[in-house]
């Protein structure tokens, strides 16, 4: 057993400090950024904001109005191949679209774009491979495959250190998704024990990344459009979000009345709710690393994702960053003590 004794932070640790800038106005901030991608040889320019796949966020709902403002949606994994080309005939827009699939996804994926392609729909941009634990052989192994079969940018993960950062990325990952334990529905710390505060993982994981030309996506922690400017300054490339996309229009889960107000229902991926709902059953060697939430219902996301750009087009302003890119060389962090 070790003990490692420099403290870990999460976002709520830290405040950004404010330095003179010459941006006298939000509009002077671009937020769209152009990737460049280590392997794949596409680039993508957008609002590096992703809806999780979850199958209460990662909608053809959601990808829609998302796609309209440049941002990406982590389709979920449990449409089958007509709900795809319904969406897409529908006009989803692909570019801004990522298809998921877990760790036996090389078959998945391959029966979806054949699938496409006979339709003749445009192919998503990109392949997310998403498990709860990103650090078996089997995973690397992935891929590995995935990468030798595909050309689209690769996202994969979660994992939270920079030795497992650079492994992914060295097996063929473009993007490595950061996270274990942040999620506003996951209780994996509480079950389990394992964990890394998001700020930290963020800070080390994107040193690993960057070092290899690869790129990470901070995924879980943001309660507050100040959080998300904390990932994107502590190097995160991209920021994936769930529980800021709960609960509207947009999102699935159940609209429901209680005394006048309405609710809809989160839950996490690994909840007993979604184990339930897409497997019938919890196997008996598992246990259930997430919750179910009743969420205000919030109405359309489009007045979310104004008050999310808006925050963090402030937050640029405030340090002096023209754009996204240049925020983290903006970015100096003050530790807070926590109340
Ligand atoms: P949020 O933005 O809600 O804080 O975090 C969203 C992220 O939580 C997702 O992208 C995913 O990585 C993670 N997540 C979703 N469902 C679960 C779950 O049931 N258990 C765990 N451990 N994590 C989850």
């Amino acid at each position: 057993m070790r003990i490692e004794r420099e403290i870990k932070l999460d976002f709520e640790d830290v405040l950004i400090r404010p330095k003179r800038s010459t941006l006298y106005s939000r509009k002077l901030v671009d937020l769209t950024r152009t990737f460049k991608f280590k392997f794949s040889q596409t680039s993508w320019t957008g609002i590096p904001i992703i809806a999780a796949n979850m199958d209460t966020i990662g909608t053809f709902e959601m990808a829609e109005v998302l796609s309209k403002n440049q941002m990406l949606t982590a389709i979920h994994k449990f449409y089958d191949t007509g709900d795809w080309i319904n969406a897409l005939k529908s006009g989803v827009n692909s570019e801004y679209i990522s298809i998921t699939a877990g760790i036996d996804s090389l078959l998945q994926i391959k029966d979806l774009i054949e699938h496409l392609t006979k339709n003749k729909q445009k192919i998503p941009k990109f392949i997310c491979l998403d498990v709860a634990n990103g650090y078996t052989e089997k995973f690397l192994d992935t891929v590995k495959a995935v990468r030798e079969t595909f050309t689209n940018p690769i996202i994969a993960g979660n994992v939270v250190t920079g030795e497992m950062t650079e492994a992914l990325i060295l097996a063929g990952a473009d993007i490595v998704k950061v996270g274990i334990g942040p999620g506003s529905v996951c209780t994996t710390r509480i079950v389990t024990g394992v964990g890394y505060p998001q700020l930290s993982a963020i800070l080390e994981c994107s040193d690993a990344a960057h070092g290899l030309g690869g790129h990470v996506i901070s995924d879980g922690g943001c309660k507050y459009p100040g959080d998300i400017s904390k990932a994107f300054g502590a190097g995160a490339d991209f920021v994936m979000l769930g529980g800021m996309f709960a609960g509207h229009l947009e999102s699935g889960g159940e609209l429901f009345e209680k005394d006048g107000i309405k609710y809809k229902r989160f839950y996490g991926m690994s909840s007993d709710t979604a184990m339930e709902r897409h497997y019938g059953e919890i196997e008996s060697y598992r246990a259930s690393e997430g919750k179910t939430v009743t969420v205000p219902y919030k109405g359309k996301v489009e007045n979310t994702l104004r008050h999310i750009l808006g925050g963090l087009r402030s937050a640029a302003t405030y340090v002096g960053a023209r754009t996204i890119k240049e925020i983290p060389k903006c970015t100096t962090f003050i530790l807070k003590s926590r109340k």
